[in-house]
Protein backbone atom coordinates (compact mmCIF):
# COMPACT_ATOMS: atom_id res chain seq x y z
CA UNK A 1 0.00 0.00 0.00
CA UNK A 2 3.38 2.17 0.20
CA UNK A 3 2.29 5.79 0.73
CA UNK A 4 -1.21 4.88 1.15
CA UNK A 5 -2.77 5.23 4.70
CA UNK A 6 -3.12 1.32 6.28
CA UNK A 7 -6.43 0.46 6.74
CA UNK A 8 -7.67 -2.18 8.64
CA UNK A 9 -10.82 -2.57 7.47
CA UNK A 10 -10.76 -6.26 5.98
CA UNK A 11 -9.73 -9.15 8.17
CA UNK A 12 -5.82 -9.50 7.37
CA UNK A 13 -3.05 -11.45 8.53
CA UNK A 14 -0.23 -9.05 8.63
CA UNK A 15 2.96 -9.46 8.54
CA UNK A 16 6.56 -7.94 8.91
CA UNK A 17 9.88 -9.24 8.97
CA UNK A 18 8.25 -13.15 7.95
CA UNK A 19 5.02 -15.25 9.21
CA UNK A 20 1.70 -14.83 10.06
CA UNK A 21 -0.85 -17.17 11.10
CA UNK A 22 -4.51 -17.30 11.94
CA UNK A 23 -5.01 -14.13 13.48
CA UNK A 24 -6.69 -11.13 11.95
CA UNK A 25 -8.52 -8.59 13.20
CA UNK A 26 -11.82 -6.95 12.24
CA UNK A 27 -11.64 -3.34 12.41
CA UNK A 28 -14.28 -1.10 11.01
CA UNK A 29 -12.47 2.31 11.77
CA UNK A 30 -9.60 3.81 10.01
CA UNK A 31 -6.69 3.72 11.81
CA UNK A 32 -4.54 6.88 10.62
CA UNK A 33 -0.65 6.06 9.76
CA UNK A 34 0.76 4.57 6.81
CA UNK A 35 2.26 0.69 7.60
CA UNK A 36 3.34 -0.16 4.00
CA UNK A 37 0.99 -2.61 4.24
CA UNK A 38 1.50 -5.23 1.12
CA UNK A 39 -1.16 -7.77 0.01
CA UNK A 40 0.92 -10.27 -1.23
CA UNK A 41 -0.68 -13.18 0.18
CA UNK A 42 0.48 -16.27 1.92
CA UNK A 43 0.83 -19.76 0.40
CA UNK A 44 0.59 -22.84 2.90
CA UNK A 45 2.41 -25.73 1.02
CA UNK A 46 1.19 -28.94 2.67
CA UNK A 47 3.05 -32.34 2.05
CA UNK A 48 0.99 -34.27 4.64
CA UNK A 49 -2.74 -35.27 5.75
CA UNK A 50 -1.99 -34.01 8.96
CA UNK A 51 -0.84 -30.80 7.41
CA UNK A 52 -3.54 -30.82 5.59
CA UNK A 53 -5.76 -31.47 7.99
CA UNK A 54 -4.32 -28.44 9.94
CA UNK A 55 -5.08 -26.50 7.21
CA UNK A 56 -8.57 -27.58 6.95
CA UNK A 57 -8.94 -26.76 10.70
CA UNK A 58 -7.94 -23.45 10.23
CA UNK A 59 -9.44 -22.76 6.66
CA UNK A 60 -13.09 -23.49 9.05
CA UNK A 61 -12.61 -21.10 11.76
CA UNK A 62 -10.92 -18.43 9.78
CA UNK A 63 -14.46 -18.26 7.45
CA UNK A 64 -16.33 -18.84 10.34
CA UNK A 65 -14.36 -15.45 12.14
CA UNK A 66 -15.23 -13.78 8.95
CA UNK A 67 -11.90 -14.27 6.56
CA UNK A 68 -13.84 -15.37 3.88
CA UNK A 69 -11.00 -15.18 0.87
CA UNK A 70 -8.65 -17.95 2.15
CA UNK A 71 -8.47 -20.95 -0.69
CA UNK A 72 -7.41 -24.74 -1.34
CA UNK A 73 -5.34 -24.44 -3.80
CA UNK A 74 -3.70 -27.85 -5.83
CA UNK A 75 -0.47 -28.94 -6.20
CA UNK A 76 -0.64 -27.57 -9.93
CA UNK A 77 -1.85 -24.51 -8.89
CA UNK A 78 1.00 -24.16 -6.25
CA UNK A 79 3.71 -24.94 -8.77
CA UNK A 80 1.56 -22.24 -11.46
CA UNK A 81 2.32 -19.19 -8.70
CA UNK A 82 5.75 -20.18 -8.02
CA UNK A 83 7.35 -22.81 -10.57
CA UNK A 84 10.46 -22.49 -8.68
CA UNK A 85 9.33 -24.74 -6.07
CA UNK A 86 10.33 -28.43 -5.79
CA UNK A 87 6.85 -30.12 -6.05
CA UNK A 88 7.21 -33.77 -6.26
CA UNK A 89 5.86 -34.33 -2.56
CA UNK A 90 2.96 -31.57 -2.23
CA UNK A 91 -0.22 -32.61 -1.87
CA UNK A 92 -2.34 -29.17 -1.77
CA UNK A 93 -2.26 -25.80 0.51
CA UNK A 94 -4.25 -22.68 1.31
CA UNK A 95 -4.27 -19.34 -0.08
CA UNK A 96 -4.95 -16.18 1.35
CA UNK A 97 -4.18 -13.01 -1.45
CA UNK A 98 -4.73 -10.17 0.90
CA UNK A 99 -2.50 -11.56 3.77
CA UNK A 100 1.17 -10.10 3.53
CA UNK A 101 3.93 -7.70 5.31
CA UNK A 102 3.99 -4.36 7.21
CA UNK A 103 7.42 -2.82 8.33
CA UNK A 104 7.01 -3.39 11.83
CA UNK A 105 8.78 0.20 12.70
CA UNK A 106 6.06 2.17 10.96
CA UNK A 107 3.59 0.07 12.59
CA UNK A 108 5.20 1.08 15.72
CA UNK A 109 5.45 4.85 15.03
CA UNK A 110 1.77 4.72 13.81
CA UNK A 111 0.58 4.13 17.32
CA UNK A 112 3.37 6.23 19.14
CA UNK A 113 2.00 9.65 16.81
CA UNK A 114 -2.00 8.07 17.52
CA UNK A 115 -1.21 8.20 20.92
CA UNK A 116 0.40 11.70 21.61
CA UNK A 117 -2.26 13.02 19.12
CA UNK A 118 -5.08 12.12 22.00
CA UNK A 119 -2.74 13.29 24.46
CA UNK A 120 -0.70 10.45 26.01
CA UNK A 121 3.19 11.64 27.03
CA UNK A 122 5.78 9.68 25.48
CA UNK A 123 8.55 9.14 28.06
CA UNK A 124 11.58 8.13 25.46
CA UNK A 125 15.06 6.41 27.02
CA UNK A 126 13.74 5.99 30.05
CA UNK A 127 13.85 2.73 32.22
CA UNK A 128 11.07 0.77 34.46
CA UNK A 129 13.24 0.31 37.42
CA UNK A 130 10.68 -0.49 40.05
CA UNK A 131 7.09 -1.19 40.92
CA UNK A 132 5.25 0.18 43.43
CA UNK A 133 2.64 -2.21 45.00
CA UNK A 134 0.30 -1.44 48.03
CA UNK A 135 -2.36 -3.83 49.54
CA UNK A 136 -2.58 -5.63 46.73
CA UNK A 137 -2.84 -2.84 44.21
CA UNK A 138 -0.40 -0.67 41.72
CA UNK A 139 0.45 2.66 43.39
CA UNK A 140 3.26 3.53 41.44
CA UNK A 141 6.25 3.15 38.67
CA UNK A 142 9.74 3.87 39.84
CA UNK A 143 11.77 4.93 36.20
CA UNK A 144 15.32 6.33 35.89
CA UNK A 145 13.55 9.71 35.42
CA UNK A 146 11.46 9.56 38.65
CA UNK A 147 8.12 8.10 40.46
CA UNK A 148 4.83 8.04 38.63
CA UNK A 149 1.91 7.88 40.88
CA UNK A 150 -0.97 5.45 38.74
CA UNK A 151 -3.44 3.11 39.72
CA UNK A 152 -2.88 0.86 36.66
CA UNK A 153 0.62 -0.03 34.58
CA UNK A 154 0.72 -2.38 31.50
CA UNK A 155 3.73 -4.67 31.44
CA UNK A 156 4.63 -4.25 27.61
CA UNK A 157 8.16 -4.80 28.03
CA UNK A 158 8.40 -7.83 25.41
CA UNK A 159 11.00 -10.60 25.43
CA UNK A 160 11.77 -8.53 29.33
CA UNK A 161 8.35 -8.89 30.36
CA UNK A 162 9.04 -11.35 33.09
CA UNK A 163 11.98 -9.24 34.84
CA UNK A 164 9.28 -6.18 34.86
CA UNK A 165 6.56 -8.66 36.24
CA UNK A 166 9.25 -9.60 39.13
CA UNK A 167 8.91 -5.59 39.75
CA UNK A 168 5.60 -5.49 41.09
CA UNK A 169 6.35 -9.25 42.52
CA UNK A 170 4.95 -11.56 40.25
CA UNK A 171 6.00 -14.67 38.05
CA UNK A 172 5.16 -14.24 34.45
CA UNK A 173 6.15 -17.42 32.08
CA UNK A 174 7.94 -15.42 29.72
CA UNK A 175 11.58 -16.02 28.05
CA UNK A 176 13.77 -14.40 25.66
CA UNK A 177 14.14 -16.88 22.53
CA UNK A 178 16.59 -15.96 19.39
CA UNK A 179 15.37 -15.86 15.83
CA UNK A 180 17.41 -15.34 13.26
CA UNK A 181 16.51 -13.61 9.32
CA UNK A 182 19.01 -14.41 6.01
CA UNK A 183 18.41 -12.35 3.40
CA UNK A 184 20.04 -13.36 0.15
CA UNK A 185 21.66 -11.18 -2.05
CA UNK A 186 19.47 -9.45 -5.11
CA UNK A 187 17.99 -12.63 -6.71
CA UNK A 188 16.43 -13.09 -9.82
CA UNK A 189 15.53 -16.55 -10.66
CA UNK A 190 12.67 -16.38 -8.78
CA UNK A 191 9.13 -14.48 -9.78
CA UNK A 192 9.52 -10.51 -8.79
CA UNK A 193 6.40 -10.77 -6.85
CA UNK A 194 5.09 -14.39 -5.02
CA UNK A 195 3.08 -14.44 -1.94
CA UNK A 196 5.21 -15.89 1.49
CA UNK A 197 5.48 -19.55 0.77
CA UNK A 198 5.24 -21.39 4.02
CA UNK A 199 6.77 -25.10 3.45
CA UNK A 200 5.33 -27.13 6.18
CA UNK A 201 6.89 -30.04 6.08
CA UNK A 202 10.04 -27.74 7.88
CA UNK A 203 8.91 -24.87 8.72
CA UNK A 204 11.23 -22.98 6.45
CA UNK A 205 9.19 -20.20 4.50
CA UNK A 206 10.83 -17.29 2.19
CA UNK A 207 9.65 -14.05 0.67
CA UNK A 208 10.57 -11.79 -1.65
CA UNK A 209 11.91 -8.28 -0.19
CA UNK A 210 13.24 -6.29 -2.76
CA UNK A 211 15.50 -7.80 -5.09
CA UNK A 212 16.46 -10.05 -2.29
CA UNK A 213 14.87 -13.17 -0.71
CA UNK A 214 14.39 -13.11 2.70
CA UNK A 215 14.64 -16.74 4.24
CA UNK A 216 13.17 -17.64 7.62
CA UNK A 217 12.98 -20.52 9.79
CA UNK A 218 12.91 -21.86 13.17
CA UNK A 219 15.70 -23.58 14.66
CA UNK A 220 14.25 -26.38 17.05
CA UNK A 221 17.63 -26.92 18.76
CA UNK A 222 17.94 -22.80 19.70
CA UNK A 223 17.59 -22.38 23.45
CA UNK A 224 15.98 -19.97 25.18
CA UNK A 225 18.34 -16.69 26.38
CA UNK A 226 19.06 -13.05 25.78
CA UNK A 227 20.96 -13.68 22.73
CA UNK A 228 20.95 -11.07 20.37
CA UNK A 229 24.07 -12.09 18.00
CA UNK A 230 23.56 -14.00 14.69
CA UNK A 231 25.06 -17.18 14.76
CA UNK A 232 26.81 -18.02 11.21
CA UNK A 233 26.49 -21.24 11.32
CA UNK A 234 22.67 -20.34 10.80
CA UNK A 235 23.41 -20.05 7.80
CA UNK A 236 24.18 -23.28 6.36
CA UNK A 237 21.08 -25.08 8.82
CA UNK A 238 18.27 -22.56 6.67
CA UNK A 239 20.04 -22.98 3.39
CA UNK A 240 19.96 -26.63 3.50
CA UNK A 241 16.31 -26.25 3.77
CA UNK A 242 15.57 -23.71 1.29
CA UNK A 243 17.75 -25.62 -1.37
CA UNK A 244 15.61 -28.63 -0.92
CA UNK A 245 11.85 -26.89 -1.53
CA UNK A 246 13.22 -24.07 -3.70
CA UNK A 247 16.29 -26.05 -5.56
CA UNK A 248 17.54 -22.77 -7.24
CA UNK A 249 18.35 -20.98 -3.80
CA UNK A 250 21.15 -23.20 -3.71
CA UNK A 251 23.02 -20.35 -6.16
CA UNK A 252 21.94 -17.50 -4.33
CA UNK A 253 24.46 -15.53 -2.13
CA UNK A 254 24.01 -14.42 1.20
CA UNK A 255 26.15 -12.03 2.79
CA UNK A 256 26.45 -12.56 7.04
CA UNK A 257 26.67 -8.98 7.38
CA UNK A 258 22.75 -8.54 6.23
CA UNK A 259 21.67 -11.35 8.60
CA UNK A 260 20.38 -10.38 11.81
CA UNK A 261 18.87 -11.99 15.08
CA UNK A 262 16.07 -10.89 17.43
CA UNK A 263 14.30 -12.13 20.44
CA UNK A 264 10.82 -13.62 20.42
CA UNK A 265 9.39 -13.58 23.72
CA UNK A 266 7.83 -17.21 23.87
CA UNK A 267 5.41 -18.52 26.49
CA UNK A 268 4.92 -22.25 27.60
CA UNK A 269 1.77 -22.30 24.70
CA UNK A 270 2.88 -19.88 22.65
CA UNK A 271 -0.21 -18.02 23.09
CA UNK A 272 -0.16 -14.32 24.67
CA UNK A 273 -0.83 -13.49 27.79
CA UNK A 274 -3.22 -10.36 28.23
CA UNK A 275 -5.17 -9.70 31.28
CA UNK A 276 -4.66 -8.17 34.84
CA UNK A 277 -2.26 -10.11 37.22
CA UNK A 278 -4.60 -11.63 39.40
CA UNK A 279 -2.45 -11.28 42.64
CA UNK A 280 -1.67 -7.23 41.56
CA UNK A 281 -4.96 -5.34 40.71
CA UNK A 282 -3.83 -2.82 38.44
CA UNK A 283 -1.36 -4.50 36.78
CA UNK A 284 -1.80 -5.81 33.05
CA UNK A 285 -0.28 -7.89 30.87
CA UNK A 286 0.08 -7.13 27.28
CA UNK A 287 3.03 -10.14 26.96
CA UNK A 288 4.07 -13.19 25.53
CA UNK A 289 3.05 -12.89 21.66
CA UNK A 290 5.60 -15.72 21.41
CA UNK A 291 6.34 -14.24 17.77
CA UNK A 292 3.03 -13.17 16.92
CA UNK A 293 2.98 -9.55 18.46
CA UNK A 294 3.64 -7.05 15.52
CA UNK A 295 0.00 -9.09 13.47
CA UNK A 296 -1.60 -8.92 17.79
CA UNK A 297 -0.84 -5.17 17.71
CA UNK A 298 -4.19 -3.46 16.90
CA UNK A 299 -6.47 -6.26 18.61
CA UNK A 300 -4.22 -6.15 22.03
CA UNK A 301 -4.34 -2.50 22.12
CA UNK A 302 -8.19 -2.68 22.10
CA UNK A 303 -8.35 -5.40 24.40
CA UNK A 304 -6.13 -3.71 26.87
CA UNK A 305 -7.78 -0.76 26.93
CA UNK A 306 -11.08 -1.77 27.58
CA UNK A 307 -9.79 -4.17 29.93
CA UNK A 308 -8.79 -1.18 31.84
CA UNK A 309 -11.66 0.98 30.99
CA UNK A 310 -14.35 -0.52 31.27
CA UNK A 311 -13.35 -4.34 33.51
CA UNK A 312 -13.77 -6.70 29.92
CA UNK A 313 -13.24 -6.62 26.15
CA UNK A 314 -15.57 -6.38 23.63
CA UNK A 315 -13.29 -7.57 20.83
CA UNK A 316 -12.65 -10.81 22.55
CA UNK A 317 -13.33 -12.98 25.57
CA UNK A 318 -9.97 -12.35 27.16
CA UNK A 319 -10.69 -14.46 29.91
CA UNK A 320 -8.52 -17.22 27.88
CA UNK A 321 -5.86 -15.31 27.83
CA UNK A 322 -5.17 -14.94 31.47
CA UNK A 323 -1.81 -15.87 33.18
CA UNK A 324 -3.83 -17.93 35.13
CA UNK A 325 -4.47 -20.70 32.54
CA UNK A 326 -0.96 -22.23 33.51
CA UNK A 327 -2.06 -22.75 37.15
CA UNK A 328 -5.32 -23.57 36.43
CA UNK A 329 -3.70 -25.97 33.27
CA UNK A 330 -5.90 -24.75 30.91
CA UNK A 331 -3.25 -24.47 27.96
CA UNK A 332 -4.19 -23.05 24.39
CA UNK A 333 -2.94 -25.08 21.60
CA UNK A 334 -0.19 -23.16 19.17
CA UNK A 335 1.16 -25.82 16.71
CA UNK A 336 2.08 -23.07 14.36
CA UNK A 337 4.97 -21.31 15.62
CA UNK A 338 7.38 -20.30 12.57
C1 LIG B 1 13.35 -11.84 13.82
C2 LIG B 1 11.93 -11.59 14.27
C3 LIG B 1 10.91 -11.67 13.36
C4 LIG B 1 9.60 -11.42 13.76
N1 LIG B 1 8.61 -11.50 12.85
C5 LIG B 1 7.34 -11.21 13.22
C6 LIG B 1 6.31 -11.21 12.26
O1 LIG B 1 6.54 -11.48 11.10
N2 LIG B 1 5.06 -10.92 12.64
C7 LIG B 1 4.77 -10.62 13.93
O2 LIG B 1 3.62 -10.35 14.22
N3 LIG B 1 5.72 -10.62 14.87
C8 LIG B 1 7.00 -10.91 14.54
N4 LIG B 1 7.98 -10.92 15.48
C9 LIG B 1 7.61 -10.74 16.88
C10 LIG B 1 7.38 -9.28 17.24
O3 LIG B 1 8.51 -8.52 16.88
C11 LIG B 1 7.12 -9.20 18.73
O4 LIG B 1 6.09 -10.10 19.09
C12 LIG B 1 6.70 -7.77 19.09
O5 LIG B 1 7.73 -6.88 18.79
C13 LIG B 1 6.35 -7.66 20.55
O6 LIG B 1 6.00 -6.32 20.77
P1 LIG B 1 6.07 -5.72 22.22
O7 LIG B 1 5.73 -4.28 22.07
O8 LIG B 1 5.27 -6.59 23.14
O9 LIG B 1 7.58 -5.89 22.67
P2 LIG B 1 8.88 -5.23 22.06
O10 LIG B 1 8.68 -4.82 20.65
O11 LIG B 1 10.02 -6.15 22.38
O12 LIG B 1 9.02 -3.92 22.92
C14 LIG B 1 9.29 -4.01 24.30
C15 LIG B 1 9.97 -2.74 24.70
O13 LIG B 1 10.04 -2.69 26.13
C16 LIG B 1 11.28 -2.12 26.45
N5 LIG B 1 11.63 -2.48 27.83
C17 LIG B 1 12.02 -3.68 28.33
N6 LIG B 1 12.25 -3.58 29.66
C18 LIG B 1 12.02 -2.29 29.99
C19 LIG B 1 12.09 -1.55 31.21
N7 LIG B 1 12.47 -2.11 32.37
N8 LIG B 1 11.80 -0.23 31.18
C20 LIG B 1 11.42 0.39 30.04
N9 LIG B 1 11.31 -0.27 28.85
C21 LIG B 1 11.62 -1.59 28.84
C22 LIG B 1 12.25 -2.70 25.43
O14 LIG B 1 13.42 -1.91 25.36
C23 LIG B 1 11.40 -2.63 24.18
O15 LIG B 1 11.56 -1.37 23.56
C24 LIG B 1 9.30 -11.12 15.13
C25 LIG B 1 10.36 -11.05 16.03
C26 LIG B 1 11.64 -11.26 15.62
C27 LIG B 1 12.76 -11.17 16.63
Amino acid sequence: MGGVRAQFATPVNIEMSLYSINFFAHFDEVVGHPADYRPHGYLFVATSEQHMNHLKANHERQRALGLKNVEFVTREEIVKTVPQLRADDIIGGTFCPTDGFVDPHSVMMGFMLSARERGARLWLDTEVVGIDVENGRVAGVETSRGRVETRAVVNASGAWASDVARMAGVDLPVVPLRRQLVPTEPFDQLPSRFPMVIDMSTGFHFRREGRRILLAWNDPEETPGFKTEFDPAFIEKILTRAASRVPCLEEAEVNTQRAWAGLYEMTPDHHAIIGEAPSVSGLFFANGFSGHGVMHSPATGRIVSELILQGEASLLDAKPLGVERFAEGRLLEETSVL
